[in-house]
Formats: structure tokens, sequence, C-alpha cells
């Protein structure tokens, strides 16, 4: 019986980044208000052992600022030196797999992790992920192109690249001279690495304008995250008089009495514009339209829903569905509730399947059921985000 696989992380941070320019090297440099390296360790926060190698004449920060949460190791003068350096140090620890990821791509999605863990997983001793090559490949000199290369089966390489610890150990043990990295160390020594899904937003930050790009990768990965979901109801009841026909979320139903209210009395579209103004905290109808206010007397009530839903978007909100129920025993809504749905995602401008209008009677009990007036309540989703 073989024991579980168990993980090793292996960070290598003991480069200078000369081509970064600047007083730092990348990997200590801050990234919207952590360092670099500080993000690249929290990817692999599911990992219980992490090694990260770091510069010697960064150890003393190395240790004040990470050394709570991993195991420092000092670097070589080379890559490959200081990989060895770590690895040496998981070497009989009990680990079987190490993924070994370039403390310079803080951004590393979790599924390009994942997908490295599940082709080990499956029995490849080694894999990697890359990115197919889909811009034109051209040689130059000078400045003018001199030839075109093919850029099928070309890949771009990205970590973390994972190992059986005991293939990549035994792989930087044999080697003499430095290798780009542990892909071509393991594949030189004749492992097979299987090539895992890599992603755009894995980017090895190289040179000073890459910070402005991971920034704005990082707005857009929290903004994922900061999606602000809004819930609002509405109530509405509406007595019934003298008259001829009702109006119900947009439609007009001949009926044997009329509602009464200041504007036209549509009791299932103010229940529904006061949801949209209890999602967004902005009060009811009658804070936006006073019925004080002689001009709002016998309104289409149209104009306070797409107010409240102008004002929605306006906040940077979108209506991610509506649902209105009637209370009433007279006039029956279902033949009209498909109409209503339409003309109320007309009015907030959505999708019909978004909004839903149903009815319900309250048993012949109460104010509804002596068809003294008609209730209405209503619940809105709000969608918003950054
Ligand atoms: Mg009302």
């Amino acid at each position: 019986m073989t024991a579980p696989p168990t993980y090793a992380v292996l960070i290598t941070a003991a480069g200078r980044g000369t081509r970064m320019g600047g007083d730092e090297p990348k990997q200590w440099r801050d990234l919207a208000g952590r360092t670099v390296l500080a993000r690249s360790i929290d990817a692999f926060g599911g990992f219980d052992r992490i090694v990260v190698v770091v510069h010697p004449d960064d150890m003393a920060r190395a240790v004040r600022e990470i050394g709570g949460r991993v195991t420092l190791v000092a670097g070589a003068d080379t890559r490959a030196g200081s990989v060895r350096a770590g690895l040496e140090v998981l070497d009989g620890s009990g680990i079987t797999h190490v993924l070994i990821h370039d403390g310079a791509r803080p951004l590393v999605p979790a599924a390009v992790i994942e997908h490295v863990v599940a082709a080990l997983q499956s029995g490849a001793p080694a894999a990697a992920p890359a990115l197919p090559v889909t811009d034109a490949l051209w040689t130059g000199v000078d400045g003018v192109v001199t030839g075109v290369q093919p850029r099928d089966g070309l890949f771009r390489a990205q970590t973390p690249q994972g190992f059986a610890l005991d293939v990549i150990l035994a792989a930087h043990r044999a080697a003499t001279a430095g290798a780009a990295d542990d892909v071509e160390l393991a594949a030189g020594a004749g492992v097979p690495v299987t090539i895992t899904p890599g992603d755009e937003r894995n980017l090895k930050l190289t040179v000073a304008g890459d910070f402005g790009r991971a920034e704005r990768i990082l707005a857009d990965l929290e903004g994922a995250n900061d999606m602000d979901v809004r819930l609002g109801n509405g109530y509405d009841v509406h007595a019934l008089g003298p008259g001829d026909h009702v109006w119900l979320c947009g439609v007009r139903i001949d009926h044997n009495a009329g509602l009464i209210g200041h504007s036209d009395a549509d009791v299932g579209m103010h229940a529904l514009t006061d949801a949209i103004y209890g999602a967004l905290a902005a009060g009811d109808i009658g804070r936006h339209f006073p019925p004080s206010d002689p001009q709002w007397k016998g309104a289409a009530s149209e104009i306070f829903l797409r107010h409240a839903a102008e004002l929605a978007r306006s906040r940077g909100f979108r209506l991610a569905n509506a649902d209105v129920t009637l209370v009433c025993e007279q006039p029956k809504i279902g033949p009209h509730a498909a109409a209503m749905q339409d003309r109320l995602a007309a009015i907030m401008d959505v999708a019909p399947d978004r909004v839903s209008v149903k009815a319900t009677t309250s048993e012949r009990l109460g104010f509804t059921g002596r068809s003294e007036g008609i209730a209405a309540l209503a619940t809105a989703t709000l969608i918003g985000g950054r």
C-alpha cells in the first residue's frame, strides 16, 4: 500500500530583478498594498508546506515579513542553484511532490494550480502550465524581418511546474549546466512533462510596466469577488371604488370597479418601484414623488418605476430579477400575467424572463377578500460591482 501523495510548494524569490529598475527586487515591491512575494505565497493558501528561497541579503526582511508562514532557505548564485537548495530541504521530509513557482507570478489563478496537481495526482511525473503561442513569430536582424518561425506546437511556459520530488531532485543533482527552468531540466533527463492549461493572468512581473497591468488584473479579480447583491421589498394597497377598469402592472383591465389613488393607483407597479428603492436604500415612492405635489395627480405609474430603474443603473446596479404578487379576488390576473411581465420588463429595460407577476386570493378573508381593495407585494434583486 502506497501512502497518499503529499505536496509542498517551492517559491523562488532569490533573483535581484535587474530588468525591472527601481531600488528593490521586484518580489519585494508593493503590488496594491502587499508585496509581490506575499501575494505569490497567498496563492498557495491551501498548502501546508511552503518553502521560499530568498537572496541571503533579503533574509532578515523575509524572516520579519513572511517567516511565520513559510520555511525560508538562502538561495544560490543561479536560479537552478536556488531551486536545488529548496529541494534539498524537502528531501526526506515525507513530501512526495513539489510545485515550483516563480515568486514574480503573484496572480496565478487557483485553476492553474489545480490542473497541475490533478495531472500529478493521475500519475504524471511532471506537469506544468503553458499557453499556446498565437502571435506570428519572426526572426529579425537590425530591425528587419529575416524569416518567419512556424508557431505550431510552440507554448509559452508558466509556473507552478509540478514534479514527483525524487524525479526533480535527481535531475537537479545530475545537472551540470544551468537550465532555463525545471521543465527543461526534467525533459532533458527524459522525464515526460504533461502540459496543463495556463492563464493569461498568470503574469510574470518582469519590466516596470508589468506592475500597472498586474494592478488592473487584480482590480478585475477582486471586483468579481466584490459583487454587491441587494434585495428590496415593497408592499402597497389601494382601495377599490367606483369605476370601470383598473391598472395593474402597467396593463389596463376592464373591471366593475376602479382603484382609488393619487396617480393611476397601479398597486403592483408601486410595490415593485418601492422594492427597487428599498434595495438601493433610497426611500420610497412618496419621497421621490410626493403625493402633495399636484403634478403627479393621475400620473402613469411607469414614471415612478422608470425612475427607480434608472436610479439603480446610475448607481452601478442591474436588476437581476423582480417578483410581484397581486392579492385580490377579482379581476383574474392569470390571463394578463404575461402582458404584465412584458410591460414591466420594457419599462425597466430588462429581459421579460427576469420579471415575474403572479396572483393569489386571500380566500375571501379581510379587505382583499371582501374586494374593498387590492394589495401587492414585490421583491427586487439588484446586482452591482466594480
Ligand atoms: Mg400606491
